[in-house]
Protein backbone atom coordinates (compact mmCIF):
# COMPACT_ATOMS: atom_id res chain seq x y z
CA UNK A 1 0.00 0.00 0.00
CA UNK A 2 1.30 3.49 -0.66
CA UNK A 3 -0.05 5.75 1.27
CA UNK A 4 0.61 9.15 -0.57
CA UNK A 5 -0.98 7.78 -3.97
CA UNK A 6 -3.99 6.18 -1.52
CA UNK A 7 -4.76 10.06 -0.11
CA UNK A 8 -3.86 11.61 -4.20
CA UNK A 9 -6.74 9.61 -5.83
CA UNK A 10 -9.14 10.54 -3.22
CA UNK A 11 -11.93 12.82 -4.68
CA UNK A 12 -15.18 13.33 -1.86
CA UNK A 13 -17.07 16.18 -2.62
CA UNK A 14 -20.85 16.90 -2.58
CA UNK A 15 -23.52 17.60 -4.68
CA UNK A 16 -25.82 20.68 -3.52
CA UNK A 17 -29.00 21.98 -5.45
CA UNK A 18 -32.59 22.96 -4.84
CA UNK A 19 -34.68 20.62 -4.74
CA UNK A 20 -35.52 19.24 -8.53
CA UNK A 21 -32.53 20.98 -10.12
CA UNK A 22 -31.48 17.26 -11.16
CA UNK A 23 -29.10 16.37 -8.01
CA UNK A 24 -30.35 12.89 -7.63
CA UNK A 25 -30.28 12.74 -11.47
CA UNK A 26 -26.63 13.60 -11.57
CA UNK A 27 -25.40 11.18 -8.74
CA UNK A 28 -27.15 8.29 -11.07
CA UNK A 29 -25.17 9.48 -14.11
CA UNK A 30 -21.96 9.58 -12.44
CA UNK A 31 -22.55 6.13 -10.37
CA UNK A 32 -23.16 4.50 -13.97
CA UNK A 33 -19.54 6.04 -15.15
CA UNK A 34 -17.72 4.69 -12.31
CA UNK A 35 -20.10 1.23 -13.38
CA UNK A 36 -21.15 1.42 -9.33
CA UNK A 37 -24.60 0.53 -10.79
CA UNK A 38 -26.00 -0.96 -14.02
CA UNK A 39 -28.66 1.32 -14.71
CA UNK A 40 -30.72 4.58 -14.05
CA UNK A 41 -32.89 4.69 -11.66
CA UNK A 42 -31.14 2.40 -8.67
CA UNK A 43 -30.41 5.48 -6.75
CA UNK A 44 -33.36 6.47 -4.93
CA UNK A 45 -33.75 9.75 -3.97
CA UNK A 46 -33.41 11.18 -0.52
CA UNK A 47 -36.62 13.83 -0.85
CA UNK A 48 -38.65 13.91 1.66
CA UNK A 49 -41.99 14.46 0.35
CA UNK A 50 -44.35 17.01 1.67
CA UNK A 51 -47.05 13.94 2.01
CA UNK A 52 -44.43 12.84 4.58
CA UNK A 53 -45.75 14.98 7.42
CA UNK A 54 -48.65 13.12 8.22
CA UNK A 55 -47.39 9.50 7.97
CA UNK A 56 -44.39 8.86 10.17
CA UNK A 57 -43.79 5.32 8.38
CA UNK A 58 -43.15 7.45 5.60
CA UNK A 59 -40.61 9.10 7.21
CA UNK A 60 -39.22 6.37 8.61
CA UNK A 61 -38.38 4.90 5.31
CA UNK A 62 -37.28 7.85 3.75
CA UNK A 63 -35.01 8.32 6.27
CA UNK A 64 -34.20 4.48 5.82
CA UNK A 65 -33.32 5.63 2.24
CA UNK A 66 -31.45 8.40 3.53
CA UNK A 67 -28.81 6.29 5.49
CA UNK A 68 -28.48 4.32 2.38
CA UNK A 69 -27.69 7.10 -0.02
CA UNK A 70 -25.54 9.02 3.20
CA UNK A 71 -22.40 7.99 1.20
CA UNK A 72 -21.64 6.75 -2.68
CA UNK A 73 -18.44 5.94 -3.26
CA UNK A 74 -16.97 4.86 -6.56
CA UNK A 75 -14.50 4.38 -8.33
CA UNK A 76 -13.39 6.08 -11.83
CA UNK A 77 -10.09 6.29 -13.86
CA UNK A 78 -8.66 4.84 -10.59
CA UNK A 79 -9.67 7.85 -8.25
CA UNK A 80 -11.71 7.09 -5.74
CA UNK A 81 -15.01 9.08 -5.32
CA UNK A 82 -16.88 9.66 -2.62
CA UNK A 83 -20.12 11.60 -2.81
CA UNK A 84 -21.80 12.75 0.36
CA UNK A 85 -25.07 12.82 0.51
CA UNK A 86 -26.69 16.21 0.83
CA UNK A 87 -30.56 16.55 1.74
CA UNK A 88 -31.52 19.42 -0.85
CA UNK A 89 -35.37 19.86 1.68
CA UNK A 90 -34.78 22.91 3.52
CA UNK A 91 -36.27 21.11 6.79
CA UNK A 92 -32.92 19.55 6.47
CA UNK A 93 -30.30 21.82 5.68
CA UNK A 94 -28.62 21.58 8.99
CA UNK A 95 -27.86 17.74 8.25
CA UNK A 96 -26.43 19.40 5.12
CA UNK A 97 -24.31 22.26 6.50
CA UNK A 98 -22.93 19.42 8.45
CA UNK A 99 -22.05 17.48 6.04
CA UNK A 100 -20.58 20.31 3.88
CA UNK A 101 -17.97 20.11 6.35
CA UNK A 102 -16.55 17.14 5.61
CA UNK A 103 -16.07 17.27 2.20
CA UNK A 104 -13.40 18.76 -0.18
CA UNK A 105 -14.91 20.01 -2.75
CA UNK A 106 -18.81 20.96 -4.27
CA UNK A 107 -20.62 20.44 -7.13
CA UNK A 108 -23.62 23.11 -7.55
CA UNK A 109 -26.52 21.86 -9.89
CA UNK A 110 -28.36 24.49 -11.33
CA UNK A 111 -31.69 24.27 -13.31
CA UNK A 112 -30.90 26.40 -16.66
CA UNK A 113 -35.48 27.69 -16.58
CA UNK A 114 -35.46 28.80 -13.09
CA UNK A 115 -31.76 29.56 -12.34
CA UNK A 116 -30.71 30.47 -8.53
CA UNK A 117 -33.01 28.97 -6.18
CA UNK A 118 -33.48 29.87 -2.76
CA UNK A 119 -31.44 26.89 -1.50
CA UNK A 120 -28.99 26.63 -3.61
CA UNK A 121 -28.07 30.04 -1.74
CA UNK A 122 -27.79 29.36 1.16
CA UNK A 123 -25.41 26.52 0.45
CA UNK A 124 -23.38 27.96 -1.79
CA UNK A 125 -23.17 30.86 0.94
CA UNK A 126 -22.20 28.59 2.92
CA UNK A 127 -19.15 27.00 0.82
CA UNK A 128 -18.18 30.38 0.20
CA UNK A 129 -17.79 31.07 3.74
CA UNK A 130 -15.29 28.19 4.10
CA UNK A 131 -13.68 28.69 0.80
CA UNK A 132 -14.55 25.13 -0.41
CA UNK A 133 -13.82 24.65 -4.44
CA UNK A 134 -16.84 24.57 -6.32
CA UNK A 135 -17.70 23.42 -9.66
CA UNK A 136 -21.09 25.02 -10.78
CA UNK A 137 -23.20 22.43 -13.39
CA UNK A 138 -25.85 24.21 -15.56
CA UNK A 139 -28.41 21.37 -16.30
CA UNK A 140 -31.65 20.46 -18.44
CA UNK A 141 -30.20 22.41 -21.66
CA UNK A 142 -32.59 19.64 -23.52
CA UNK A 143 -35.06 22.31 -22.29
CA UNK A 144 -35.76 26.33 -22.64
CA UNK A 145 -33.83 28.39 -20.25
CA UNK A 146 -32.38 31.62 -19.37
CA UNK A 147 -29.82 33.05 -21.38
CA UNK A 148 -26.36 31.02 -20.72
CA UNK A 149 -24.68 34.85 -20.12
CA UNK A 150 -27.96 36.11 -18.39
CA UNK A 151 -27.24 33.43 -15.91
CA UNK A 152 -23.61 33.43 -15.09
CA UNK A 153 -24.52 37.03 -14.36
CA UNK A 154 -27.11 35.80 -12.39
CA UNK A 155 -24.97 33.21 -10.66
CA UNK A 156 -22.37 35.94 -10.19
CA UNK A 157 -24.42 38.50 -8.50
CA UNK A 158 -26.96 35.94 -6.60
CA UNK A 159 -24.21 33.76 -5.10
CA UNK A 160 -21.39 35.88 -4.95
CA UNK A 161 -19.04 34.05 -6.86
CA UNK A 162 -16.49 34.26 -9.74
CA UNK A 163 -17.27 32.14 -12.71
CA UNK A 164 -15.44 31.04 -15.85
CA UNK A 165 -17.20 28.62 -18.17
CA UNK A 166 -15.54 25.62 -19.27
CA UNK A 167 -17.93 24.52 -21.94
CA UNK A 168 -20.94 26.39 -23.65
CA UNK A 169 -24.04 25.11 -25.03
CA UNK A 170 -25.05 25.10 -28.48
CA UNK A 171 -28.34 26.19 -28.70
CA UNK A 172 -30.95 25.30 -25.91
CA UNK A 173 -34.25 23.63 -25.70
CA UNK A 174 -35.58 22.83 -28.95
CA UNK A 175 -32.66 23.96 -30.49
CA UNK A 176 -30.30 22.35 -28.16
CA UNK A 177 -27.07 20.96 -30.59
CA UNK A 178 -24.80 20.18 -28.36
CA UNK A 179 -21.76 21.19 -26.09
CA UNK A 180 -18.03 23.40 -27.38
CA UNK A 181 -15.70 22.02 -24.44
CA UNK A 182 -13.70 24.59 -23.66
CA UNK A 183 -11.91 22.63 -21.44
CA UNK A 184 -10.94 19.46 -23.60
CA UNK A 185 -11.61 21.42 -27.25
CA UNK A 186 -14.36 18.94 -28.70
CA UNK A 187 -17.45 19.40 -29.26
CA UNK A 188 -20.02 16.70 -28.20
CA UNK A 189 -23.21 16.52 -30.41
CA UNK A 190 -26.80 16.23 -28.87
CA UNK A 191 -28.66 13.12 -30.20
CA UNK A 192 -32.08 13.33 -27.77
CA UNK A 193 -31.67 10.02 -27.02
CA UNK A 194 -28.37 9.19 -25.44
CA UNK A 195 -29.79 8.41 -22.21
CA UNK A 196 -27.52 5.70 -21.56
CA UNK A 197 -24.98 5.82 -23.79
CA UNK A 198 -21.47 7.54 -23.11
CA UNK A 199 -21.20 9.38 -26.03
CA UNK A 200 -18.80 10.19 -28.80
CA UNK A 201 -17.08 13.67 -29.09
CA UNK A 202 -15.63 15.09 -31.82
CA UNK A 203 -12.19 17.10 -31.19
CA UNK A 204 -12.30 20.34 -32.44
CA UNK A 205 -9.33 22.85 -31.62
CA UNK A 206 -10.20 25.23 -34.38
CA UNK A 207 -13.36 26.88 -33.77
CA UNK A 208 -12.47 29.19 -37.05
CA UNK A 209 -12.37 25.95 -38.84
CA UNK A 210 -14.87 25.59 -41.86
CA UNK A 211 -15.77 22.50 -40.64
CA UNK A 212 -17.91 23.83 -37.70
CA UNK A 213 -20.48 24.95 -40.09
CA UNK A 214 -20.40 21.43 -41.57
CA UNK A 215 -21.28 20.15 -38.05
CA UNK A 216 -23.62 21.91 -36.50
CA UNK A 217 -24.78 24.23 -39.12
CA UNK A 218 -24.29 27.86 -39.91
CA UNK A 219 -26.50 29.43 -38.04
CA UNK A 220 -25.42 27.78 -35.17
CA UNK A 221 -21.50 27.72 -35.72
CA UNK A 222 -21.77 31.89 -36.48
CA UNK A 223 -23.42 32.19 -33.43
CA UNK A 224 -21.18 29.64 -31.36
CA UNK A 225 -17.91 31.71 -32.47
CA UNK A 226 -19.80 35.02 -31.25
CA UNK A 227 -20.09 33.53 -27.62
CA UNK A 228 -16.85 31.66 -27.23
CA UNK A 229 -15.39 35.28 -28.05
CA UNK A 230 -16.77 36.99 -25.83
CA UNK A 231 -16.60 34.01 -23.06
CA UNK A 232 -13.05 34.56 -23.65
CA UNK A 233 -13.12 38.81 -23.30
CA UNK A 234 -15.47 38.57 -20.09
CA UNK A 235 -14.19 35.82 -18.26
CA UNK A 236 -10.78 35.00 -16.52
CA UNK A 237 -9.00 31.88 -17.64
CA UNK A 238 -9.28 29.34 -15.50
CA UNK A 239 -6.34 28.68 -12.39
CA UNK A 240 -6.38 25.74 -11.16
CA UNK A 241 -5.47 27.40 -8.04
CA UNK A 242 -7.99 29.92 -7.80
CA UNK A 243 -10.43 27.48 -7.82
CA UNK A 244 -8.96 25.68 -5.20
CA UNK A 245 -8.74 28.67 -2.92
CA UNK A 246 -12.64 29.16 -4.03
CA UNK A 247 -11.97 32.27 -5.74
CA UNK A 248 -13.13 31.16 -9.17
CA UNK A 249 -15.42 28.56 -10.04
CA UNK A 250 -15.53 26.94 -13.39
CA UNK A 251 -19.19 26.33 -15.20
CA UNK A 252 -20.16 23.20 -17.08
CA UNK A 253 -23.57 22.71 -19.25
CA UNK A 254 -25.29 19.91 -19.82
CA UNK A 255 -28.22 17.48 -19.48
CA UNK A 256 -28.10 15.03 -16.41
CA UNK A 257 -31.32 13.28 -17.92
CA UNK A 258 -29.55 12.82 -20.96
CA UNK A 259 -26.37 11.78 -19.18
CA UNK A 260 -25.37 14.55 -21.68
CA UNK A 261 -22.00 17.01 -20.32
CA UNK A 262 -21.60 14.48 -17.29
CA UNK A 263 -18.58 12.74 -18.50
CA UNK A 264 -17.30 16.12 -19.28
CA UNK A 265 -17.75 17.45 -16.02
CA UNK A 266 -16.62 14.29 -14.16
CA UNK A 267 -13.33 14.36 -16.17
CA UNK A 268 -12.50 17.70 -15.39
CA UNK A 269 -13.47 17.12 -12.04
CA UNK A 270 -11.59 14.22 -11.18
CA UNK A 271 -8.43 16.25 -12.68
CA UNK A 272 -9.03 19.73 -10.74
CA UNK A 273 -10.93 18.57 -7.84
CA UNK A 274 -8.72 18.64 -4.55
CA UNK A 275 -7.48 15.72 -2.81
CA UNK A 276 -8.42 15.35 0.99
CA UNK A 277 -7.71 19.04 2.30
CA UNK A 278 -5.77 19.69 5.62
CA UNK A 279 -8.44 20.27 8.14
CA UNK A 280 -7.80 22.98 11.04
CA UNK A 281 -8.02 22.01 14.12
CA UNK A 282 -8.20 23.98 17.68
CA UNK A 283 -4.90 23.29 18.39
CA UNK A 284 -3.40 22.99 14.91
CA UNK A 285 -3.60 22.22 11.07
CA UNK A 286 -3.76 18.87 10.01
CA UNK A 287 -2.49 17.74 7.04
CA UNK A 288 -4.10 14.10 5.43
CA UNK A 289 -0.39 12.69 5.16
CA UNK A 290 0.29 12.38 8.32
CA UNK A 291 0.88 9.71 9.58
CA UNK A 292 -1.53 9.84 12.83
CA UNK A 293 -5.11 8.80 12.45
CA UNK A 294 -7.52 11.45 13.40
CA UNK A 295 -11.57 12.10 12.24
CA UNK A 296 -14.17 13.96 12.80
CA UNK A 297 -18.02 12.71 13.45
CA UNK A 298 -20.43 14.34 11.13
CA UNK A 299 -23.14 12.78 11.23
CA UNK A 300 -24.57 10.14 13.47
CA UNK A 301 -28.02 8.19 11.93
CA UNK A 302 -30.09 5.76 14.25
CA UNK A 303 -31.27 2.53 13.88
CA UNK A 304 -34.18 2.13 11.83
CA UNK A 305 -34.79 -0.96 13.79
CA UNK A 306 -36.35 0.64 17.68
CA UNK A 307 -35.54 -2.83 18.87
CA UNK A 308 -31.73 -1.81 18.32
CA UNK A 309 -31.00 1.34 20.00
CA UNK A 310 -27.81 1.37 18.12
CA UNK A 311 -26.81 4.30 15.66
CA UNK A 312 -24.31 4.50 13.08
CA UNK A 313 -21.87 7.82 13.98
CA UNK A 314 -19.79 8.40 9.95
CA UNK A 315 -16.32 9.72 10.39
CA UNK A 316 -14.54 11.40 7.96
CA UNK A 317 -10.74 10.24 8.11
CA UNK A 318 -8.76 14.04 8.17
CA UNK A 319 -5.52 12.34 8.52
CA UNK A 320 -3.48 8.82 8.71
CA UNK A 321 -5.14 5.44 8.61
CA UNK A 322 -8.39 4.19 10.15
CA UNK A 323 -7.67 0.27 10.94
CA UNK A 324 -9.98 -2.24 12.06
CA UNK A 325 -9.81 -3.52 15.66
CA UNK A 326 -7.16 -0.67 16.83
CA UNK A 327 -7.83 1.39 19.55
CA UNK A 328 -8.31 4.93 18.88
CA UNK A 329 -8.85 8.26 21.58
CA UNK A 330 -12.52 9.61 21.84
CA UNK A 331 -11.19 13.36 22.49
CA UNK A 332 -14.22 14.69 24.60
CA UNK A 333 -14.50 11.78 26.93
CA UNK A 334 -10.85 10.90 27.02
CA UNK A 335 -11.59 6.83 26.76
CA UNK A 336 -9.45 4.56 24.24
CA UNK A 337 -12.37 2.77 22.36
CA UNK A 338 -11.80 0.30 18.97
CA UNK A 339 -14.50 -1.16 16.65
CA UNK A 340 -14.53 -4.47 15.34
CA UNK A 341 -17.19 -3.75 12.48
CA UNK A 342 -16.31 -0.35 10.87
CA UNK A 343 -18.65 0.01 7.46
CA UNK A 344 -17.40 1.39 4.24
CA UNK A 345 -19.89 3.04 1.95
CA UNK A 346 -20.58 1.97 -1.82
CA UNK A 347 -22.98 2.66 -4.54
CA UNK A 348 -25.14 -0.02 -3.49
CA UNK A 349 -23.95 -1.49 -0.54
CA UNK A 350 -21.97 -0.98 2.62
CA UNK A 351 -19.39 -3.40 4.24
CA UNK A 352 -16.76 -4.41 6.62
CA UNK A 353 -13.25 -2.55 6.06
CA UNK A 354 -9.82 -3.39 7.54
CA UNK A 355 -8.30 0.14 6.50
CA UNK A 356 -9.83 3.42 5.34
CA UNK A 357 -7.62 6.48 4.30
CA UNK A 358 -7.78 9.92 4.29
CA UNK A 359 -11.04 11.49 2.68
CA UNK A 360 -12.64 8.05 3.37
CA UNK A 361 -16.23 7.95 5.60
CA UNK A 362 -16.49 5.21 8.06
CA UNK A 363 -19.68 4.42 10.13
CA UNK A 364 -19.17 3.28 12.98
CA UNK A 365 -21.23 1.10 15.00
CA UNK A 366 -22.53 3.42 18.22
CA UNK A 367 -24.14 2.87 21.66
CA UNK A 368 -24.51 6.51 22.20
CA UNK A 369 -20.39 7.83 23.09
CA UNK A 370 -20.78 10.13 20.24
CA UNK A 371 -21.95 13.54 19.43
CA UNK A 372 -21.46 15.47 16.56
CA UNK A 373 -18.39 16.97 15.84
CA UNK A 374 -16.43 14.45 17.85
CA UNK A 375 -12.90 14.02 17.15
CA UNK A 376 -11.40 10.69 17.10
CA UNK A 377 -7.63 10.13 16.62
CA UNK A 378 -4.46 8.09 17.90
CA UNK A 379 -3.96 9.65 20.71
CA UNK A 380 -2.97 13.36 20.25
CA UNK A 381 -6.07 15.53 21.75
CA UNK A 382 -7.77 17.25 18.58
CA UNK A 383 -10.43 19.45 18.29
CA UNK A 384 -11.88 19.62 15.08
CA UNK A 385 -13.65 23.04 14.24
CA UNK A 386 -16.21 23.94 11.94
CA UNK A 387 -19.60 22.27 12.87
CA UNK A 388 -21.51 25.80 13.52
CA UNK A 389 -25.04 25.66 14.63
CA UNK A 390 -26.93 28.01 13.16
CA UNK A 391 -30.32 29.56 14.64
CA UNK A 392 -33.58 27.22 14.39
CA UNK A 393 -36.28 28.93 12.63
CA UNK A 394 -38.75 27.26 15.03
CA UNK A 395 -39.05 27.37 18.47
CA UNK A 396 -41.46 25.29 20.73
CA UNK A 397 -41.03 24.49 24.70
CA UNK A 398 -41.11 20.52 25.16
CA UNK A 399 -43.31 19.26 28.04
CA UNK A 400 -43.37 15.73 29.59
CA UNK A 401 -46.76 14.33 28.32
CA UNK A 402 -46.05 11.01 30.63
CA UNK A 403 -44.70 12.05 34.32
CA UNK A 404 -43.87 8.47 35.01
CA UNK A 405 -41.16 8.56 32.01
CA UNK A 406 -39.72 11.44 32.74
CA UNK A 407 -36.12 9.67 32.84
CA UNK A 408 -37.00 8.06 29.20
CA UNK A 409 -37.75 11.50 28.02
CA UNK A 410 -34.69 13.33 28.84
CA UNK A 411 -33.00 10.12 27.47
CA UNK A 412 -34.31 10.19 24.28
CA UNK A 413 -34.32 14.04 23.80
CA UNK A 414 -30.44 13.91 24.61
CA UNK A 415 -29.80 10.84 22.06
CA UNK A 416 -31.99 13.37 19.41
CA UNK A 417 -29.66 16.26 20.14
CA UNK A 418 -26.50 14.40 20.04
CA UNK A 419 -27.47 13.25 16.78
CA UNK A 420 -28.51 16.49 15.55
CA UNK A 421 -31.99 16.58 14.90
CA UNK A 422 -33.22 19.85 16.61
CA UNK A 423 -31.22 22.25 18.76
CA UNK A 424 -31.83 21.99 22.92
CA UNK A 425 -31.85 25.23 24.84
CA UNK A 426 -32.33 25.42 28.39
CA UNK A 427 -33.71 28.92 30.08
CA UNK A 428 -31.84 30.35 32.15
CA UNK A 429 -34.62 31.38 34.56
CA UNK A 430 -36.41 28.32 35.26
CA UNK A 431 -35.00 25.62 33.27
CA UNK A 432 -37.92 24.91 30.97
CA UNK A 433 -36.66 22.69 28.00
CA UNK A 434 -36.82 24.85 24.07
CA UNK A 435 -36.24 22.90 21.49
CA UNK A 436 -35.55 24.66 18.21
CA UNK A 437 -35.56 23.02 14.35
CA UNK A 438 -34.95 24.41 10.85
CA UNK A 439 -38.55 23.00 9.86
CA UNK A 440 -41.39 21.70 11.33
CA UNK A 441 -41.28 18.69 10.44
CA UNK A 442 -38.75 17.84 13.04
CA UNK A 443 -41.38 18.15 15.57
CA UNK A 444 -43.56 15.03 14.47
CA UNK A 445 -39.93 13.42 13.93
CA UNK A 446 -39.20 14.32 17.18
CA UNK A 447 -42.11 13.06 19.13
CA UNK A 448 -42.31 9.97 16.78
CA UNK A 449 -39.18 8.74 17.99
CA UNK A 450 -39.34 9.41 21.59
CA UNK A 451 -42.35 7.43 21.65
CA UNK A 452 -41.10 4.75 19.52
CA UNK A 453 -37.44 4.60 20.76
CA UNK A 454 -37.93 5.77 24.04
CA UNK A 455 -41.19 4.69 25.45
CA UNK A 456 -41.77 8.89 26.29
CA UNK A 457 -44.90 11.21 25.44
CA UNK A 458 -44.47 14.64 24.62
CA UNK A 459 -46.15 17.94 23.95
CA UNK A 460 -45.23 20.89 22.05
CA UNK A 461 -46.24 24.64 23.01
CA UNK A 462 -45.23 27.35 20.68
CA UNK A 463 -42.77 30.00 21.51
CA UNK A 464 -42.66 33.35 19.58
CA UNK A 465 -38.50 33.52 18.93
CA UNK A 466 -37.53 35.41 16.17
CA UNK A 467 -33.89 34.29 16.01
CA UNK A 468 -31.56 32.67 18.64
CA UNK A 469 -28.13 34.37 18.83
CA UNK A 470 -25.25 33.33 20.93
CA UNK A 471 -24.06 35.63 23.31
CA UNK A 472 -20.12 36.60 23.53
CA UNK A 473 -19.27 38.91 26.77
CA UNK A 474 -17.49 40.31 29.59
CA UNK A 475 -18.57 38.71 32.82
CA UNK A 476 -17.14 41.58 34.51
CA UNK A 477 -18.38 44.54 32.37
CA UNK A 478 -21.07 46.41 33.76
CA UNK A 479 -23.28 46.29 30.01
CA UNK A 480 -22.95 42.61 30.28
CA UNK A 481 -24.56 42.34 33.47
CA UNK A 482 -27.02 44.78 32.60
CA UNK A 483 -28.01 43.00 29.87
CA UNK A 484 -28.17 39.62 31.43
CA UNK A 485 -30.21 41.31 34.41
CA UNK A 486 -33.04 42.90 31.77
CA UNK A 487 -33.13 40.08 29.42
CA UNK A 488 -33.05 37.49 31.83
CA UNK A 489 -36.60 35.62 30.60
CA UNK A 490 -34.73 35.65 27.17
CA UNK A 491 -31.66 33.68 28.21
CA UNK A 492 -30.80 30.30 27.53
CA UNK A 493 -27.84 27.67 27.78
CA UNK A 494 -27.28 25.80 24.61
CA UNK A 495 -26.06 22.02 24.91
CA UNK A 496 -22.44 23.27 24.93
CA UNK A 497 -23.59 25.40 28.03
CA UNK A 498 -23.07 28.39 25.72
CA UNK A 499 -25.51 31.86 26.67
CA UNK A 500 -27.99 32.17 23.87
CA UNK A 501 -30.26 35.19 23.44
CA UNK A 502 -33.53 34.15 22.42
CA UNK A 503 -35.24 37.49 20.46
CA UNK A 504 -38.87 37.86 20.41
CA UNK A 505 -38.69 39.93 16.88
CA UNK A 506 -36.24 41.67 14.75
CA UNK A 507 -37.38 44.80 15.91
CA UNK A 508 -35.95 43.89 19.72
CA UNK A 509 -32.99 42.15 18.25
CA UNK A 510 -31.93 45.43 17.10
CA UNK A 511 -33.05 47.50 19.69
CA UNK A 512 -31.18 44.92 21.99
CA UNK A 513 -28.13 45.29 19.60
CA UNK A 514 -28.51 49.28 19.92
CA UNK A 515 -28.92 49.70 23.96
CA UNK A 516 -26.09 46.94 24.74
CA UNK A 517 -22.97 47.88 21.92
CA UNK A 518 -20.38 45.89 23.99
CA UNK A 519 -22.14 42.90 24.11
CA UNK A 520 -21.78 40.87 20.73
CA UNK A 521 -24.81 38.65 19.55
CA UNK A 522 -23.79 36.03 16.80
CA UNK A 523 -25.62 34.13 14.30
CA UNK A 524 -23.65 30.87 14.34
CA UNK A 525 -23.07 29.31 17.49
CA UNK A 526 -19.07 29.40 16.23
CA UNK A 527 -17.54 32.61 16.29
CA UNK A 528 -13.68 33.69 16.54
P1 LIG B 1 -33.15 16.58 -7.15
O1 LIG B 1 -34.33 16.97 -6.34
O2 LIG B 1 -32.21 17.74 -7.31
O3 LIG B 1 -32.46 15.33 -6.70
O4 LIG B 1 -33.71 16.35 -8.63
P2 LIG B 1 -33.95 15.01 -9.47
O5 LIG B 1 -32.68 14.43 -9.92
O6 LIG B 1 -34.89 14.14 -8.71
O7 LIG B 1 -34.67 15.64 -10.74
C1 LIG B 1 -35.88 16.36 -10.66
C2 LIG B 1 -36.67 16.19 -11.95
O8 LIG B 1 -35.96 16.79 -13.03
C3 LIG B 1 -36.87 14.73 -12.33
O9 LIG B 1 -38.15 14.60 -12.87
C4 LIG B 1 -35.80 14.49 -13.39
O10 LIG B 1 -36.16 13.49 -14.30
C5 LIG B 1 -35.74 15.84 -14.06
N1 LIG B 1 -34.44 16.10 -14.70
C6 LIG B 1 -33.21 15.92 -14.18
N2 LIG B 1 -32.26 16.25 -15.09
C7 LIG B 1 -32.90 16.65 -16.20
C8 LIG B 1 -32.47 17.09 -17.48
O11 LIG B 1 -31.30 17.19 -17.79
N3 LIG B 1 -33.45 17.43 -18.38
C9 LIG B 1 -34.77 17.34 -18.08
N4 LIG B 1 -35.63 17.68 -19.02
N5 LIG B 1 -35.21 16.91 -16.89
C10 LIG B 1 -34.30 16.56 -15.96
Amino acid sequence: MNFEKEISRRRTFGIISHPDAGKTTLTEKLLLFGGAIQEAGAVKSNKIKKSATSDFMEIERQRGISVATSVLAFIYKDKKINILDTPGHKDFAEDTFRTLTAVDSVIVVIDVAKGVEEQTEKLVEVCRMRNIPMIVFINKLDREGKDAFDLLDEVEQKLGLQVTPLSFPIGMGYDFKGIYNIYEKNINLFSGNSKQNIEETIAFDNIDSPELEKIIGEKAAISLRENLELVDGVYPPFEKEAYLNGKLQPVFFGSALNNFGVRELLDCFIEIAPAPRPKMAEERLVKANEKDFSGFVFKIHANMDPKHRDRLAFIKIVSGTFERNTPYLHVRNGKKLKFSSPNAFFAEKKEIVDISFPGDIVGLHDTGNFKIGDSLTNGEELHYKGIPSFSPEHFRYINNADPLKAKQLNKGIDQLMDEGVAQLFTLEMNNRKVIGTVGALQYEVIQYRLEHEYGAKCTYENLPVHKACWVEGNEKDEEFKEFKRVKQKFLARDKHNKLVFLADSQFSLQMTQQKYPNVKLHFTSEYE
